[in-house]
């Protein structure tokens, strides 16, 4: 019989302080964080007085397998009251919550879901441009290119091209083939795009460019995790620090 409980709390974007204050005392509360690679060190330092163990998953990097880390929650609770699986910007997107949520439901352990600032958000609060816009955009699309067992290949593209506004997750790595599958779709070559790599963190970078253009993005080494962000609501938008668009032209 387990006294514990799991709290899936969101980290927010990158930012320290984009953390909701519910997600910062449960972190002071914790005895266990396993936090995902992305997370800022400073909120982790927050769980003062837990262990606090990594279990990263970077794309194209060594990462913790799914089950182990399903396995390591259960064991936590089963030793311990506050267990806290600390996940980037909001647990449930694209961050496999459902997965460890089943497997914690299957061995009778309690949790909670402490929502957090998801990077779509961050990135639109940083450009300073709505995804949706009164009588130009009233859909809005997150969605990853990354498939699992099973799935089509080309679903999320119909997907992208059905709404007004898109943000994609995941997919700077494979900027070449996302253009080529909304262009197939028959997504304009002139709909504007804007990445943004890092949003809310120093490092932010911000670049705007067309569907055309955008297998350039492959060329520019991006390290930090960026987002893909298409539609009319972008046409016209300041993009501040954009001087790395003429290089990505270049490429
Ligand atoms: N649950 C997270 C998403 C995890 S998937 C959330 O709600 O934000 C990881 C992807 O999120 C990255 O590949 C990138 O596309 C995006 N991402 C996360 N943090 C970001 C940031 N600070 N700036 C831009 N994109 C970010």
């Amino acid at each position: 019989m387990s006294a514990g409980k799991v709290y899936f709390v969101g980290a927010g974007p990158g930012a320290p302080d984009l953390l909701t204050i519910r997600a910062a005392d449960v972190l002071r509360q914790a005895d266990i964080v396993f936090h995902d690679a992305l997370v800022h060190p400073d909120t982790v330092a927050l769980a003062s007085k837990a262990e606090r163990v990594a279990v990263g998953k970077r794309c194209g990097r060594h990462s913790t397998a799914q089950r182990f880390i399903n396995k390591r929650l259960i064991d936590a609770a089963r030793k311990v009251r506050t267990v806290v699986r600390l996940k980037g910007g909001d647990p449930m997107l694209f961050g496999r919550a459902q997965e460890e949520i089943a497997a914690l439901q299957a061995a009778d352990i309690e949790y909670e879901v402490v929502p957090g600032v998801t990077a779509a958000l961050a990135a639109s609060a940083e450009l300073g441009i709505s995804l949706t816009q009164r009588g130009r955009a009233r859909s809005v699309v997150f969605l990853t290119p990354r498939v699992g067992e099973g799935e089509k290949p080309n679903e999320w593209a119909r997907t992208a091209a059905s709404a007004d506004t898109v943000v994609i997750y995941m997919g700077a790595g494979q900027a070449g083939m996302i253009a080529n599958a909304l262009l197939a779709q028959g997504m304009p070559a002139a709909t504007p795009v804007v990445v943004v790599e890092n949003a809310t963190l120093p490092d932010s970078r911000r670049l705007k460019l067309s569907l055309h253009d955008l297998p350039c993005v492959a060329a520019l080494g991006m390290t930090g995790p960026a987002l893909i962000m298409l539609g009319e609501v972008y046409r016209e938008g300041v993009i501040q620090h954009a001087d790395d668009v003429p290089a990505a032209r270049r490429a």
